[in-house]
């Protein structure tokens, strides 16, 4: 009987995946984005594969934590900063960057002048109205964080890009004029771009580039595949199957009974559910791979188990191999069939499935 659902990471797709970025933004330095566990990767043994890397970039403090309790020596950014004097602290106890992005942050870091000898990347917001000073209050931000004393080791300039995935690069072009008026004249090095940044259609620029879902060899476009822009995915995600039946014409499967067989059909079980992460919205006619071969998904996802039609396929059994998605089913694929982005399903891998080495 093979083995049911896990994740299998090749480590070599990584370090292939970094040296593609590299090539598309030459001279850049790469900061390494590894927030929700390395998008389901694994956040300790991701950032451990990447010893090239320039830094590391989290969401939340205790990622940044972790990864410093596991050894990693690399600068690493909090991508949303800190909130209380207690996370600053913790945030200058175990050296890590922290983004500053509104007025509370640059009160914190004036209580605690330990903390200037960390680097800081200061965030504008050029459109994305999410985090970061508005454009006309960076100045008056910039220079409060100049004042601080000790000086901070760094002070570097950010922003984040709302729709760099589009094809029409006209909100791009719109937010780095923004980037270049607010910043005109400031010393500090910069950082604009996320994986749709560095591989669109707008030249984007700045000495670090941040590149999450391109590290793990899938695209951030809707059109096109991320083995067109020269990149490998690093999880295969796979299961087995674990019992086969023959549903006579007119039965239903699953739940709801939300698929009716139009004729005989032989359908197969397979050991993957929602409990491992799988959207339940996926539609039937799906397609995953059975035994090498693709094959629709009927009826709905449930927690443990999805059914999927093999009739065509010969040779099917307790035991066959199902693969979700790897490299030759990709999971932009899925993500489709499910109507989100591949980031969701990879996020969404859970904690009981297994994370192994190629
Ligand atoms: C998540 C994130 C990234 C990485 O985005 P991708 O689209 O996965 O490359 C870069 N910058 C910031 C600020 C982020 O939050």
């Amino acid at each position: 009987m093979s083995r049911l659902i896990r994740a299998v990471i090749d480590g070599a797709a990584l370090r292939h995946n970094v040296e593609v970025i590299r090539a598309r933004a030459p001279g850049a330095r790469i900061m390494a984005v590894v927030k929700a566990n390395a998008y389901g990767h694994g956040l300790v043994q991701t950032a451990l594969g990447l010893p090239s890397v320039d830094a590391f970039a989290v969401a939340r403090l205790q990622e940044g934590v972790r990864l410093r309790e596991r050894g990693v020596r690399a600068p690493i950014v909090l991508l949303e900063g800190v909130f209380t004097r207690e996370q600053l602290r913790e945030a200058i106890r175990f050296e890590l960057e922290l983004v500053v992005h509104d007025t509370l942050q640059l009160q914190l870091l004036a209580l605690e002048p330990q903390a200037h000898r960390l680097a800081l990347w200061i965030k504008i917001d050029t459109g994305m109205n999410r985090l970061g000073f508005r454009p006309e209050a960076f100045r008056a931000a910039y220079e409060q964080l100049c004042a601080l004393r000790p000086a901070p080791r760094a002070i570097r300039l950010m922003t984040h890009l709302a729709a760099a995935d589009e094809p029409d690069g006209t909100m791009t072009r719109e937010q780095l004029d923004r980037f270049a008026a607010a910043t005109h004249g400031v010393p500090g090095e910069r950082s604009i771009a996320n994986s749709a940044g560095i591989f669109g259609t707008v030249p984007v620029g700045g000495e670090w580039v941040r590149p999450g879902l391109a590290l793990y060899g899938a695209s951030p476009f809707a059109q096109g595949s991320a083995a067109q822009l020269g990149l490998r995915p690093v999880m295969r995600l796979e299961t087995s199957v674990i019992a086969v039946r023959r549903v006579p014409r007119g039965e239903t499967v699953g739940y709801g009974g939300a698929w009716r067989a139009g004729r005989e059909a032989r359908i197969a079980i397979v050991a993957a559910g929602y409990g491992d992460g799988l959207p339940r919205s996926l539609p039937n006619g799906a397609a995953v791979q059975v035994a090498g071969r693709r094959a629709p998904l009927v009826g709905r996802v449930s927690m443990d188990m999805i059914a999927v039609d093999v009739t065509a396929i010969e040779a099917v059994g307790v035991g066959t191999p199902v693969l979700l998605w790897g490299a030759d089913l990709p999971v932009e694929e899925l993500a489709r069939s499910a109507g989100t982005i591949p980031y969701e399903l990879l996020c969404a891998v859970s904690e009981r499935v297994p994370l192994e080495p190629v």
